[in-house]
């Protein structure tokens, strides 16, 4: 049994860019709902007891699709923390070396996600992944995708489904991709890293 994840922040913490409003639908109503479909779909079916990562490395159909949700939506939600305006805040460490090294800037990699985000056509997620060996991935994941299917450790997304925008933001995705950097929390992604 799966359950939903507590999220580290207040309902209310990342105003304005990720509302309260937002949260009660997106936390507890969208990912609530993959987790209960996910709970029904895998008595008896081959994935009982394994991980989300196992699931969706190995699933296909609606139990891919509900593992995949629940899997991302706690990576997501687990990423962020109330925003500090009066800090400029960024990779440290390894992290920063490393995104320094394949994209010049921390600017130009974040540019470079967003316009992922952006591009990405219908429902989807953009992925930050390590490689073995370190390298880091954009890459685009439509629907309830994640990049561990494909032997790479995921470290930071944004979700780019309508449902985790719109209430805020509408049709604006550029913007609110653009304004999620001013919550994420770098210390998460980082230890993701390691
Ligand atoms: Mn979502």
């Amino acid at each position: 049994m799966f359950t939903l994840i507590q999220l580290p922040y207040a309902a209310d913490a990342l105003a304005p860019v990720i509302s309260a409003e937002t949260i009660g639908f997106h936390h507890g109503k969208h990912l609530q709902a993959y987790v209960d479909n996910l709970n029904k779909l895998l008595p008896g079916s081959p994935f009982e007891g394994l991980s989300l990562e196992e699931i969706v490395s190995k699933a296909d159909g609606a139990i891919f699709n509900n593992a995949g949700q629940v899997l991302n939506h706690n990576m997501y939600f687990t990423q962020f923390k109330p925003a500090a305006p009066e800090l400029v805040e960024g990779p440290t460490g390894k992290l920063k070396e490393q995104i320094e090294q394949q994209w010049g800037t921390i600017d130009a990699f974040k540019a470079d996600f967003v316009a992922k985000g952006v591009g990405l056509f219908g429902s989807g997620w953009v992925w930050l992944s390590a490689a073995p060996g370190g390298t880091l991935v954009i890459s685009q994941e439509p629907n309830a995708g994640n990049p561990v299917t494909r032997g790479l450790k995921p470290i930071l997304t944004f979700d780019v489904w309508e449902h985790a925008y719109y209430l805020d933001y509408q049709n604006r995705r550029a913007a609110q991709l653009q304004d999620l950097w001013k919550i994420v929390d770098w210390k998460v992604v980082e230890e993701r890293y390691k």
